[in-house]
């Protein structure tokens, strides 16, 4: 089937990356996708040579065209170290794309375990995906940090209507480190109603987590601002839809999550929702099957990746002209989301069926038993038994054409 443009339709934004992601993306567009189906996309290159190259401005592009458009499925970026830096002769100072596409989109980003019937997650009754919304502004993430040597005074002062006060007052004894963060209600409020919106959307109960029994200001509010949207907003459709909230503390919430069956939204502050979605991650198969959803719903924006990075060992092997077993999961996944959503907005009933027989395909070759050697390790089958990259994508590439008939 050749590729037509149909220029009426809302676009897909697709974001181009690096190393073995690129790869990977490549080899999906080629045998699962662009065969099969036919998407109106404005493609962009933001690979870590051309953003070097055009001085960042593609990032800037490829953010303005999500804006604009609503849809975007990116593949996974480099964000340059020192040392990458100087691997790859980037001469320009490039922030993390990430970094820039969630302070300029806003939203939320919910990361989700993709199931398959094959692949027990490590704890046992975890039996529906835990979905994990990341409070992604503020806290440690952009704080003001320092350190004092003895005899220094660090003191923490707030104005407020000309009035001065000394909130605290600290005379290091010894070498100390401090540490100033903050968060803002309209983004704490913002991310509440993600939340809630999201659950209802998915049938999903909501937990928030904190610890406000010891820090009862600045997680006071956390906690404070979803009970007040809750109670006046959401309280009685998450009845309707026979779904709860609930706030936790962190601790208790960790226990709570170890012994249930999953198949709820955990809101987490900023930094729990950090490390908590790679324990989920770790725990349900891997990062390769994890999915990643940037949500922002007051904007009508959904940008879809996979959870993983841009697998650089791998590239590695791969261009040594070695064969690599990477798994495209996580990456078809951020693919059918942005096909799902394309064919909502376009009223395309085609591109909705398509996303669900990818997503079908997906799960017939892993149930299978074909793998890649990160599931192998996984489900602790001898590793030799897993398939290449490309021989795994051609095999669900099978499964499509089966679906057929
Ligand atoms: P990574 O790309 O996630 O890979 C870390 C390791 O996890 C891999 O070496 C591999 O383990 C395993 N892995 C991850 N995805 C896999 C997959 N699909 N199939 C099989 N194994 C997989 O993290 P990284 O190597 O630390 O980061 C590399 C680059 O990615 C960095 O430049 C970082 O900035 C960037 N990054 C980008 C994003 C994004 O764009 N969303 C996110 C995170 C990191 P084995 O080597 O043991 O097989
Ligand atoms: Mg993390």
């Amino acid at each position: 089937m050749s590729r037509k443009y149909f220029d009426k339709y809302i676009p897909i934004v697709e974001i181009d990356g690096d190393e073995m992601a690129h790869v990977m993306w490549d080899m999906i567009k080629k045998y699962l996708i662009f065969p099969y189906i036919d998407l109106n996309i404005k493609y962009f290159d933001i690979s870590v040579e051309n953003r070097d190259k055009t001085n960042n401005k593609i990032t800037t592009q490829a953010i303005e065209a999500v804006k604009k458009y609503g849809i975007g499925v990116k593949c996974a970026t480099i964000t340059p170290s020192v040392n990458k830096k100087i691997e790859l002769k980037i001469k320009n100072d490039l922030p993390s794309p990430n970094a820039s596409l969630r302070n300029e989109l806003g939203g939320t980003v919910f990361r989700q375990p993709i199931l398959f019937n094959n692949i027990k997650p490590l704890i046992k009754n975890w039996q529906k995906p835990i979905v994990i919304a990341r409070h992604a502004e503020g806290d440690q993430y952009n704080a003001y940090e320092c350190i004092a040597e003895r005899n220094d005074i660090v003191q923490l002062e707030k104005k407020s209507n000309g009035m001065q006060n000394i909130i605290a007052y600290y005379k290091a004894d010894t070498l100390s480190t401090f540490l100033l963060m903050c968060n803002n209600q309209y983004s704490i409020k913002s991310f509440a109603h993600a939340c809630f919106t999201y659950a209802i959307e998915k049938s999903m109960s909501v937990f928030l987590s904190t610890k406000s029994t010891v820090s009862k200001i600045y997680d006071g509010l956390f906690e404070q601002t979803f009970n007040n949207l809750f109670t006046a907003k959401f309280s009685r459709q998450f009845a309707a839809k026979n779904i709860s909230y609930e706030h936790r503390l962190i601790d208790d919430m960790v226990a709570y999550t170890m012994r249930s069956a999953g198949g709820f939204i955990w809101a987490c502050k900023n930094y729990d929702g950090d490390v908590q979605s790679d324990f989920i991650a770790q725990g349900f198969g891997g990062l390769s099957l994890m999915q990643s959803l940037l949500i922002n719903k007051k904007k009508n924006i959904v940008l879809a990746e996979a959870a993983h990075g841009t697998i650089a060992r791998h590239f590695k092997i791969y261009l040594k002209g070695e064969e690599t077993s990477t798994n495209p999961i996580g990456s078809i996944f951020a693919w059918t989301a942005g096909i799902r959503q394309y064919g909502i907005v376009n009223n395309d009933k085609k591109s909705i069926e398509f996303a669900s027989l990818l997503e079908d395909a997906c799960k017939k070759t892993v149930e299978k038993g074909c793998f890649t050697k990160d599931i192998a390790n996984f489900v602790g089958i001898n590793a030799s038994q897993s398939m290449t990259t490309i021989d795994f994508i051609k095999e669900i590439n099978f499964a499509i054409k089966n679906s057929f008939g």
